[in-house]
Parts: C-alpha cells; structure tokens; sequence
C-alpha cells in the first residue's frame, strides 16, 4: 500500500449553513468539501440547469488545482452585468436572479453569502489532505497539483514561522517512533522501555494542540518575524540557537494566561474530531515515502496548524466570555446581600 493510497480524512468542521429556500423546483446544488456552498436555478448560457452545475464544478476543480486554497483569495464584482463570484484569478459563477429567488433574496445579498461560503469550505477540500478527493483528476494531475501546491504554501508567512517549525519537531519524532514498545539496556546497564508510537500519540497531539494555542495567546502580543536562511525545514544546522529561541518563544507558558489558555485547550480537545485531525497528520508522515516526507512536511506542518486553529476557534465559540474589566458602574449583582425574596429562608 503506497502512501498516496491511503485515504486521509480531516475532519471538516460542520457548520450548518441555514437557507431559506424558497422554491427547489429544478434546483442543482454545488457542492464543495461535502457540502453545499451554493444553489442555482438559472440555466445561464447553458442548455440545462445540471450542465451549467456541471461547468461550475469543473471551475472549482481547477481553483483547488491552481489557487491558494488554504487561504482563499474569494472575491466578488458584476461581470457582464451579473454579480459574479471568483477565487484568485479563477471566475467561478455568476449570480442569476433565479438562482437569487431560490433564497427570497437579491443577486448581491446571495453573492455575499456565495462568497462567504466558498472562503469557509475552500481550506477543507486540500487535497493533500482529501487525498481521496473525488473532485480532483487523475492520480498523475493529482500528484502534480499537490506538488504545486505544496512548493507554494512552503511559504509559511512571517507570523507563523516558529510554530510551523515547532510542528515539524512534532513530526520528525513521529516519524521516527518504534511501532511497537521496545526495551533496550541504557548507559547504566538497566533496562529502559522506548515508548512506541501507539502509546504515544494522543499525547503528542494533545501536546502540539497546546502549543499552537499559546502560540496563538502569545501572537497577539509579539508578533513573530521570520528570519531569512531559518525558514521551516530549510534551517541547515539542526542545532540552530536562533530556530531554538524562536520556537522556544512562541510557544512559552505565559503564567499570567494559564487559566484563560488551559480552559482554550480543554475546550478544543473536548471538540469532536479535534485530536483526531492531529493524529492523522502524524498518520500520514509515518506512512510517507521519504522523498514525499521531505517535500511535503512542510505543508503538513502549515495545514496542521491551520487545523488545529480552526479547532481552536471552534472551542472559543463554547467558552463563556471572559470577564470584562470592572468599570465605574457597579454590577448589579456585585452587592453583599442577596436581594430581597430570594434568600433561602424567605
Ligand atoms: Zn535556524
């Protein structure tokens, strides 16, 4: 079994989307990612509403083969006097007021959510990830693309340098785990017990989730900055101090936000799918060629932390509100007494 046939699956985030829809009638969905960004009624220059469908699923094949979709350049502008919904530089649909009426609404209110939605499902239909794809062509334009894209989104941006590198930590250790537990005499003749990678696991993903929230935490009050010859996996020395100080601080413990950061990373290990989208990374950089392994580890590493932050603000949104600062007002319920009637004896 190679590699490239083991089919991954990341967990995609489900997030309901609500349409209202008015009227089905001979309606075609696009589907991108498992799931419906768009619903057209509107024939266009097409002879059938399924062909034009069918032409539109063809544009979304080619962008996940061209454009960045990791970070999806969507945008939205009347062409030949339609509102019409593009990635980059490829043109995807337009927005006919038959496909509009399907929502009850305007051709620019549907544009938008058009938009919204193919910005939210682009990252989940990588490729590298769905290697099971069935949107992309052969294997051999599979692999190509994959390779294109992999070479461009090597450029992990300034900001998230250190912690790419971190993860690649993660993954070489992965890597290179025994599969089953072994015992070995250490340098004072006593036996020692070499963890194998099964035991270990959860740990390392609980572990690199944690330490892509603080970095997260940590971001937001020092912005990292990448230093050109110590980009992620192009560092020569392996023992580099300036790669050290820079992981070793975008991903420290800052004592006064461990409680804000601990509950963060509770909440998203609680989240369904969360470790699971960790493990299956390391998944695949065990079962990697070396050749694959090195020219893609990089974005493994860049996708993971662009997971596991989905999955962080995933878990964000369940947190209560953190608690505002006091201000001039007194908080009604910041009184010593329990007010009157609801005292237990009353
Ligand atoms: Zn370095």
């Amino acid at each position: 079994m190679t590699a490239k046939s083991i089919a991954l699956s990341f967990t995609p985030i489900v997030i309901l989307s609500c349409l209202h829809v008015a009227a089905w009638g001979a309606a075609e969905n696009i589907v991108l990612a498992g799931q419906i960004a768009a619903q057209i009624k509107d024939r266009g220059e097409f002879a059938s509403v399924r062909e034009r469908a069918g032409r539109i699923d063809q544009r979304i094949s080619q962008a996940i083969s061209v454009e960045d979709v990791g970070q999806p350049k969507v945008w939205t502008k009347k062409i030949d006097g339609l509102w019409s919904v593009s990635i980059g530089d490829t043109f995807l649909m337009h927005c006919y007021p038959a496909d509009a009426s399907i929502y009850g609404k305007t051709t620019r209110q549907i544009i938008g959510l058009w938009k919204a939605n193919f910005k939210r499902l682009f990252p989940l239909a990588e490729p590298s990830i769905h290697m099971d794809n069935p949107l992309a062509g052969s294997e051999a334009e599979r692999e190509l693309a994959t390779a294109a894209r992999a070479a461009r989104l090597s450029q992990v941006p300034g900001n998230d340098w250190a912690i790419t590198s971190v993860v690649l930590d993660y993954l070489a250790q992965v890597r290179s785990m025994p599969e089953a537990r072994q015992t070995v005499l250490g340098e004072g003749e006593e036996e020692e017990t070499i963890p194998c990678y099964d035991d270990e696991k959860t740990n390392l993903a609980i572990a690199l989730i944690s330490d892509i929230a603080w970095q997260q935490s940590n971001a937001e009050h020092y912005p990292e900055q990448m230093l050109s010859g110590h980009t992620p996996g192009k560092c020569e020395d392996p023992d580099c101090e300036i790669c050290a100080r820079a992981k070793a601080a975008a991903i420290e413990r800052h004592e006064e936000q461990f409680d804000e950061v601990n509950r963060l990373i509770a909440a998203t290990i609680a989240v369904r799918g969360s470790v699971t989208t960790v493990t299956n990374g390391f998944r695949l950089v065990r079962v990697q060629s070396e050749d694959d392994y090195l020219s893609k580890r990089v974005y493994v590493a860049y996708t993971l932390v662009k997971k596991v932050r989905g999955k962080l603000a995933t878990a964000e949104k369940s947190l209560p509100p953190a608690m505002e600062p006091p201000c001039d007002n007194e908080y009604p319920g910041d009184t010593e007494q329990a007010p009157s009637g609801l005292t237990e004896s009353g």
